[in-house]
């Protein structure tokens, strides 16, 4: 029962809160709020993953920026006013686990396949993160094909966004904030806390965008990758807990008006150094990734001219605007229940 009621708390709606929210996580009974890789690290790749496109699209992505960067923190808001948006940004594969130790055997790679073996129902309710950015590539595909420079924005961004949650480890398992091993508040920890502490020291010089003839493979190899991280990712925290002591764990920072609890710089320092630059490793993937997909797509949509494009200014569209309200909307609420 313990394990159903924590899958019907994370389905319905805590999964995708997981993110920015990190200063509320270690106060709040119920698990956090926040987003993936915090809004700070999804707008740093995707503005990092425009400098690896070759001279026939950044010039374009250049112009646009302002609108991927912003927007890449829309699928995360969206999930407010969209019921299905949720599943679409993680994956539990330890839900699959078996007796073989070959995670390529865990879930089929194809989503026909899978739904086939788990039920579509199943696979919603564990998470669709890398059959999504399949059809994201695809819609993206697309939109170059009818040089439709509204979507290509719109798939460019929000594909950035959920290639990044893949090279999170923690978006690939039902422990994905440590609720089963009393570690709550782990998944703000790594991918929102340690960044912003960290960013400044970490480097992007990643290469330039590859040409990927398969991506749904690629994004499973990251997948597995993340996946594999885990045990570190657990038990490294606790590690860190122990070298400097729970009383030195958190520590109370003030931020506008509020007063809040956050994990201590030093503690998160002592987390960070102790797995050995894997935040960064990750980080510098993911902008890669989403700069090869970018560009993966643009060569599977036919290579247009992007510097042909005229981009007027994009107006936000419905679904944009209630996401956001109602993004900002949860925010409040969420201050004001800790004013009590
Ligand atoms: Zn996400």
């Amino acid at each position: 029962m313990l394990y159903q009621s924590l899958r019907e708390i994370s389905f319905t709606s805590t999964k995708i809160w997981i993110c920015s929210l990190v200063f509320f996580t270690s106060t709040s009974r119920t698990p956090p709020k926040t987003n993936s890789w915090g809004f700070f690290g999804h707008k740093k790749i995707n503005e990092l993953a425009i400098y690896t496109l070759p001279s026939e699209m950044i010039g374009f992505y250049k112009r646009n920026r302002d609108f991927l960067i912003e927007n890449s923190v829309l699928p995360d808001k969206r999930r407010y006013i969209i019921k299905t948006e949720g599943p679409k940004h993680f994956i539990d594969l330890d839900h699959y686990e078996n007796d073989t130790t070959d995670l390529k055997n865990w879930v089929p790679i194809y989503w026909s396949k899978a739904k086939e073996k788990y039920s579509q129902d199943t696979l919603m309710e564990y998470g669709i993160l890398p059959w999504n950015i399949q059809w994201m590539i695809r819609k993206l595909e697309k939109a170059f094909l009818n040089k439709d420079i509204k979507l290509i924005l719109k798939y460019s961004s929000e594909l950035g966004h959920y290639v990044s949650d893949a090279h999170v480890p923690l978006h690939t398992t039902e422990n994905y904030n440590g609720q089963l091993t009393n570690q709550n508040g782990i998944h703000g920890l790594w991918e929102s806390r340690l960044v912003e502490l960290q960013f400044e020291n970490y480097e992007f010089f990643v290469g330039k965008a590859i040409y990927h003839e398969d991506p749904l493979r690629s994004i499973w190899k990251v997948i597995y990758e993340s996946h594999q991280y885990l045990p570190q990712v657990f038990e490294l925290e606790m590690l860190a807990t122990d070298s400097i002591g729970n009383e030195n764990k958190f520590s109370i920072e003030r931020r506008g008006e509020a007063i809040q609890k956050n994990y201590s710089s030093q503690f998160s320092n002592v987390y960070h150094d102790l797995m050995d630059d894997m935040v960064q490793k990750r980080m510098r993937k993911s902008v890669l990734l989403v700069g090869s997909l970018w560009f993966t797509a643009w060569v599977n949509g036919g290579q247009p001219n992007l510097d042909s494009l005229i981009v007027d200014k994009i107006l936000m569209n419905r679904e944009t605007k209630d996401s956001i309200r109602a993004y900002q909307n949860e925010i409040l609420k969420l201050n004001r229940s800790h004013e009590h």
